[in-house]
């Protein structure tokens, strides 16, 4: 069966996500609650800002290849799940960050072995960006280690000069440069920023056992200026910090109850890093991993999973897995700012043997959802992202 095959389901063979005692032919776990007092009734695939947490605990709960099936079939309601997205990321800000992130060999708060530098100039930059549009990667990621843009002028002026460079190679282009404010976000929007990384990490609970010097609500107000600017929004999280699977939930639903969804999804596992707070942290298994992710994928059916840090320690069939379980987006290059990365060829070569492929810059983006049921409309279903 082809990728495109699924897109022929008809809404009405959609699991209905209407009460818990309802389950589809095959029993999957694709009971949620209704919210209380609500006649609403949802499809799998529909693109939801209502979730409950309860919902998506119960979808992450559930036999783990059972989620991974109801997500490949989410996964193909909307996108060619054929096509995954080659990104590859480059730090132009390396370390010195005055945040205290547990996880982070950047931060000047522990001693690792990341030795800070400055800016980088704008032609290195470039260059890396050719390669990497020649090895096939579409979008381009530039990450800064620092808090925000405060004092740094002439620094955000090259960045701005960096972002219309890259774009004008026809690449999406984003960044990851700390919280902005409105204005700044507006700037970058002009500048032709495709998209904005700036992840939760985690749970709303959690978060304050990973970092204190910057609020849940502070990123949650990056995103917003991201948002209102026009730029796509990219935000994740990290699997290993010590955190629960109600913590993994509780940033899938963050997440899930956003004006609109993020266009990306980072899933990133921790890579322990000398000196950090997080060094002997256990890693997180494979198992939860693909959980995180069919889970997300559920519950965000439109937005771009993204198999992110940490993906190099997993083996060929599990990220295969991943795919499956609805990750279409992976990092690829020689390194994933300070942690190692796979590299183009192999990666080319991986996604060859499984029949996958690369997605096109800008393109394969429409909406190849499968038309909603008219019972839909009348419950009142919110059917755009
Ligand atoms: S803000 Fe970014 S660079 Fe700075 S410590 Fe946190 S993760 Fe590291």
């Amino acid at each position: 069966m082809t990728s495109l095959a699924p897109r022929a389901l008809t809404a009405l063979s959609r699991p209905t996500l209407l009460a818990p005692t309802i389950l589809n032919a095959r029993g999957h776990a694709a009971a949620v609650d209704p919210p209380s007092g609500s006649s609403r009734r949802y499809l799998d695939g529909d693109v939801r800002h209502d979730w409950r947490r309860s919902e998506i605990q119960r979808i992450f709960d559930a036999p783990l290849m059972e989620t991974i099936y109801r997500a490949a079939t989410v996964h193909r309601m909307h996108q060619d799940a054929s096509r995954i997205q080659l990104c590859t990321l480059m730090n132009i800000k390396t370390g010195g960050c005055t945040e205290d992130c547990k996880y982070c060999s950047q931060s000047s708060s522990y001693k690792t072995p990341t030795k800070a530098s400055r800016l980088v100039d704008i032609e290195p930059v470039l260059e890396a960006a050719r390669q990497a549009k020649a090895n096939g990667s579409t979008r381009f990621c530039m990450g800064a280690a620092w808090r925000d843009l405060a004092g740094r002028k002439s620094g955000f002026e090259k960045i701005l000069k960096m972002v219309k460079e890259v774009r004008a190679m026809n690449m999406e282009v984003c960044t990851t440069l700390g919280m902005l404010s409105p204005e700044q976000a507006q700037r970058l929007k002009e500048a032709g920023l495709s998209a904005y990384n700036h992840n939760l990490d985690t749970s709303r609970e959690f978060y304050p056992e990973v970092i204190t010097t910057r609020s849940y609500d502070e990123r949650l107000s990056t995103i917003e200026a991201v948002r209102a600017a026009g730029i796509s929004v990219c935000s994740g999280g990290i699997l290993g910090l010590g955190e629960k699977d109600e913590d993994r939930v509780g940033l899938i639903h963050e997440v899930s109850r956003l004006s609109e969804h993020p266009e990306s999804f980072p899933v990133n596992t921790l890579v322990p890093i000398e000196g950090t707070p997080l060094e002997k942290n256990d890693p997180v298994s494979v198992q939860t991993v693909l959980r995180t992710i069919a889970t997300a994928r559920i519950v965000l059916p439109k937005t771009i999973i993204r198999l992110a840090a940490g993906r190099h320690t997993f083996s060929e069939t599990e990220q295969a897995m991943a795919f499956m379980a609805g990750a279409n987006a992976i990092f690829t290059g020689e390194t994933m700012l300070t942690t190692p990365c796979s590299g183009w060829d192999e990666d080319k070569a991986m996604l060859s043997r499984w029949g996958l492929r690369g997605q096109r810059s800008f393109e394969d983006k429409e909406d190849v959802s499968v038309s909603s049921v008219g019972a839909d409309a009348a419950a009142g279903v919110t059917a755009a992202a």
